[in-house]
């Protein structure tokens, strides 16, 4: 069920992130067509925008608002960015096509009786002239909007690599909720998950691989936990889920059952099977908890989960 196929963007259930990495991906595509490309390829890339932008916005706000966190830095930045950017191609393409009808014009021309060279030559060399400014000025709205994409990558919540919540929001959420005095303590509980010997998988396969499995683990978590929960990338090979209502047991086997999963769904990575074991340390919320505090218990129980042989579960819900 689990396999390699994870990478590609599934349209049908388009999350916020998903939608960023397509947004990226459209803009490398792009920057990569556009130098140097001729008429005809300006307008193959000015359909290839459309096509994209209809992907972009047919997507279902629903899907959009899964990670109800992000709302705020996510919501309609990215279409903004490739309605802009469509626009200013559909002027550019405008243009090429006055251009080309200019083109023509003149070449129309030539088979007329009497040819005034002189006023020939000088039509193409504003028409060329022309072109080399609308390529020119197409050249640096798109380098300006890839800036843009990366402002909002930097300033978001999310990982870039693995679209899960980064560490600065994993403070912020955590600071939420031990302030929260009203929330009922039993029913919040935070996992630890490391990627065991991970450093080894990057020796034997390469850091892009190591990357690979990071993407490969996140997706499973996200398709695994429910929608209240919480995905937080803590840091190079770890992970923070928080998990609402649920006992102490039925987290012990979330967190089994996604130990299971990972190690019993190999990355095919370069016609290699690469597979990889996690260790979790779980712990639950208590009151005067700090976010310190209760992270260092998720983390004390996921040291003894890597003691006692890794790939395993440690509780510490007292
Ligand atoms: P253990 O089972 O005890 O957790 O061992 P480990 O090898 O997983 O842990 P260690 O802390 O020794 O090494 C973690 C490695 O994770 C080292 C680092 O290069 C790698 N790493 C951290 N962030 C990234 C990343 O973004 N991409 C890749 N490919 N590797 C990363
Ligand atoms: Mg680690
Ligand atoms: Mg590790």
């Amino acid at each position: 069920m689990y396999n390699a196929t994870y990478f590609s963007v599934d349209y049908t259930i388009m999350q916020k992130s998903d939608l960023k990495a397509l947004v990226e991906q459209i803009y490398e595509n792009l920057l990569e067509r556009i130098d140097g490309e001729e008429e005809a390829s300006k307008e193959q890339v000015v359909s290839y925008l459309r096509d994209a932008i209809d992907i972009v916005t047919n997507i279902n706000d629903r899907d959009l608002d899964t990670i109800e966190h992000a709302k705020e830095s996510f919501k309609n930045s990215y279409k903004e960015i490739v309605k802009e950017s469509l626009n200013s191609y559909k002027n550019t393409n405008d243009k090429f096509g006055e251009l080309t009808k200019l083109n023509k014009d003149t070449i129309e021309k030539c088979n007329e009786q009497h040819i005034d060279l002189n006023a020939l030559s000088e039509k193409f060399n504003d028409i060329h002239t022309h072109m080399s400014d609308e390529v020119r000025k197409a050249n640096l709205v798109i380098t300006e909007l890839h800036q843009k994409v990366k402002i909002l990558e930097e300033t978001s919540n999310l990982d870039p690599l693995t679209k899960v919540f980064n560490r600065r929001s994993l403070s912020s959420y955590l600071q939420e909720v031990c302030s929260n005095k009203s929330l009922p303590y039993d029913d919040l509980h935070v996992m630890m998950l490391d990627i065991d010997n991970f450093k080894s998988i990057n020796d034997k396969y390469g850091h892009i691989a190591g990357d690979k499995i990071l993407i490969f683990i996140s997706n499973i978590l996200r398709k695994t936990l429910r929608d209240g929960d919480k995905i937080f990338r803590y840091g190079g090979e770890e992970f923070t889920i928080v998990i609402n209502r649920n006992s102490d047991d039925q987290c012990e086997q979330i967190a089994n059952r996604l130990l299971h999963l990972i190690s019993s769904n190999n990355l095919i990575y370069m016609g290699e099977r690469i597979s990889v074991t996690a260790s979790i340390g779980v712990t639950k919320l208590k009151e005067h908890d700090t976010p310190d505090s209760l992270l260092s218990r998720a983390d004390k129980a996921l040291y003894v989960s890597k003691k006692s042989g890794k790939n395993m579960v440690s509780k510490d819900c007292n």
